[in-house]
């Protein structure tokens, strides 16, 4: 570790989109930054601000009690924090990882973290760079509680929501999971239904106040249906799979009369089929959630 670099409240490691807005974040909040990222010259405009520049991810670990790291995956993290010299200026200190990845990278980074004496929590961001700084950033944190509860003045400088999940390793990376494959799946379907709606002539303007009455029914059905998915009732009052199937089979062929791919409603309407195979035809669409996880 270089002995010339005066100690930062927190280094972070990765200076992508993400890692900018996390430093940038901590340095309007005054706090002293030190920052590292692979490629040169991404500190430019964060050392204009303040931020000090490390070297090497060593000299960079070695700056603070506190490293966050944000990059691309799980991955890129190995390869910047696993070198001995690396992982011996992280020993004894914290390393926070908010990069995305699976539940099953998060526990094997916390098994190498502890093997080697680095206190790790493990978190997620579930909100684009322009809400860092301000009060509509969403943090995930997963691992030791009382790590946590200690780094959270200086987390809070990011600004928004910081929930700690539990100590099990792998649930901010689950729930990130779970909360990108609705992100994904919903952005799929809506570029599905813009090319749709195009072949029909319909543009994207034209569609955009409907469809945000579409998207409005999700906040609270994500509310409404979720004591009734926990219990395994799948209520399809109102709104049975039959009813689901045969609208999802005109999607299918409106938009294979187009040439347009329907693979995606294709794949949903299957899912549908079988749960109605197995006897559920009366219920709720999201009786499905048993067909894709029998367990
Ligand atoms: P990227 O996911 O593109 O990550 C870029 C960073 O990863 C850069 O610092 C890049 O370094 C580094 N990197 C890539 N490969 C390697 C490698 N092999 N070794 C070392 N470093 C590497 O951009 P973001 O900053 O946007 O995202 C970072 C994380 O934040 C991701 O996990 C993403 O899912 C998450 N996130 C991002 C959001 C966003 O709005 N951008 C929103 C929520 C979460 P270099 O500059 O040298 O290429």
């Amino acid at each position: 570790m270089n002995s010339h670099i005066e100690q930062s409240a927190v280094t972070v490691l990765g200076l992508g989109p993400m890692g900018r807005a996390l430093a940038g974040a901590f340095l309007d909040a005054g706090l002293r930054t030190t920052v590292w990222n692979r490629t040169p010259g991404r500190d430019r405009e964060l050392i204009g601000r303040g931020a000090v520049s490390a070297a090497s991810p060593e000299e960079a670990a070695g700056a603070s009690e506190l490293t966050v790291i944000c990059v691309v995956n799980y991955d890129a993290v190995d390869t910047i924090v696993r070198p001995d010299v690396v992982a011996g200026a992280l020993k004894g200190r914290t390393l926070v990882n908010l990069t995305a990845d699976t539940p099953d990278r998060a526990r094997d980074a916390a098994a190498w973290a502890a093997e080697h004496g680095i206190r790790y929590l493990d978190g997620a961001i579930m909100t684009p760079t322009t809400t860092i700084g301000t009060p509509a950033g969403v943090f995930l944190y997963s691992g030791p509680e009382e790590l946590h509860r200690e780094h959270r003045p200086v987390l809070d400088a990011l600004g928004g929501a910081h929930t700690h999940l539990g100590e099990d390793i792998g649930r901010a990376a689950a729930y990130d999971i779970a909360l990108l494959d609705i992100f994904w799946t919903a952005m799929t379907g809506y570029a599905h239904a813009l090319a749709v709606a195009r072949a029909e002539g319909v543009s994207a303007r034209e569609l955009a106040p409907f469809a945000k009455g579409i998207g409005s029914l999700f906040p609270p059905f994500f509310e409404q249906s979720a004591a009734d998915v926990d219990s395994g009732a799948f209520s399809g009052e109102g709104n049975p799979i039959t009813s689901a199937v045969s609208s999802m089979a005109h999607i299918v062929h409106a938009s294979e009369s187009h040439g347009i791919d329907a693979g995606v409603m294709r794949a949903a309407e299957g899912l549908a089929r079988r749960a109605i195979g197995r006897g559920h035809g009366t219920d709720g669409f999201l009786r499905i959630t048993d067909i894709l996880n029998p367990g």
